[in-house]
């Protein structure tokens, strides 16, 4: 890394250490205050799992981060920057945030390897061929690249599960979200897709997690956030969390899925 020069303009200035910065955002659904003052900072290389009960304002909190929802009033910035709010900025913001969904989202006329090619050649303009290859290391870092030439409905949902998390990742993500990406899944192939995700872990990517696997929350995560309505209630590390929640929320919520 070369030194730090404060004289640069915001287009090419350092990396923040802090990549995902929530300030005082608020979100109304109708009369329902979905996100209430959420003040979250996520560094780069950390992973947050984010934990709480059904409706708590999870998804809605991941797809902020995405500009899938727009927020009411406070502040998201990553990597030091806004959100920006259209446009090929929008675009090129949605794939600086990779996201992988509960459904694995993927298209489906279009054979896996496709899946994987599009954005890189739509969004980051690379050509076919360097976009095959990438596309071919990815599936093979994820174990899926004998699958590269069929269709997402020829292979089995944990096998999509890992398509989507490779199409997320060519797009060189500087955050990747994933919402409860195991909850659709058969029991049989959570381990494989979680197993994908603790290797991204120790590889160092940023991560936010909506997850109920408690113990990819206990060994991947460096904090947990415990949400319930609409507010984070509880921060700590998992060790902190798990053995000693401080608030009558977070124990009730893990004395019913423990
Ligand atoms: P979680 O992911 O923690 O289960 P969500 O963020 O999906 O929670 O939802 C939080 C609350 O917001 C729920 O009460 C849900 O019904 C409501 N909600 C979510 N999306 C919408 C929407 N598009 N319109 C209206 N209400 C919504
Ligand atoms: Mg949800």
């Amino acid at each position: 890394m070369s030194g730090v020069s404060v004289t640069k303009d915001a287009e090419d200035a350092v990396p923040t250490a802090d990549l995902v910065v929530l300030s005082n955002v608020n979100k109304h659904f109708g009369a329902l205050h979905v996100l209430q003052d959420i003040d979250l900072t996520i560094a780069r290389g950390e992973v947050v799992v984010v934990i709480g009960p059904s409706g708590s304002g999870k998804s809605t909190l991941c797809r902020t981060i995405n500009r899938l929802e727009t927020v009411d009033s406070g502040s998201i910035t990553i990597d030091g920057k806004p959100l920006p709010h259209e446009g090929k900025e929008l675009a090129r913001l949605r794939a600086d945030v990779g996201m992988v969904f509960q459904s694995f989202n993927l298209f489906a006329h279009k054979t896996v390897l496709e899946n994987v090619t599009l954005g890189q050649i739509k969004v980051r303009k690379a050509d076919k061929k360097a976009a095959e290859t990438k596309a071919r290391a990815l599936l093979d870092r994820v174990g899926v690249a004998a699958q590269a030439d069929k269709y997402p409905a020829q292979l089995s949902g944990g096998q999509q599960q890992r398509v989507a998390i490779a199409r997320a990742l060519a797009m060189d993500p500087k955050v990747m979200l994933f919402d409860e990406p195991t909850s659709a899944l058969d029991p049989e192939m959570i381990n494989e897709v979680l197993e994908v995700m603790q290797q991204l872990a120790r590889d160092g990517m940023t991560m936010v997690v909506v997850t109920h696997e408690m113990g990819f929350a206990r060994s991947a995560a460096n904090r947990v956030v415990f949400m319930a309505d609409g507010k984070i209630v509880e921060e700590a590390t998992p060790e902190e969390f798990f053995s000693n929640p401080r608030s009558d929320r977070a124990k009730d919520f893990l004395s019913k899925i423990l």
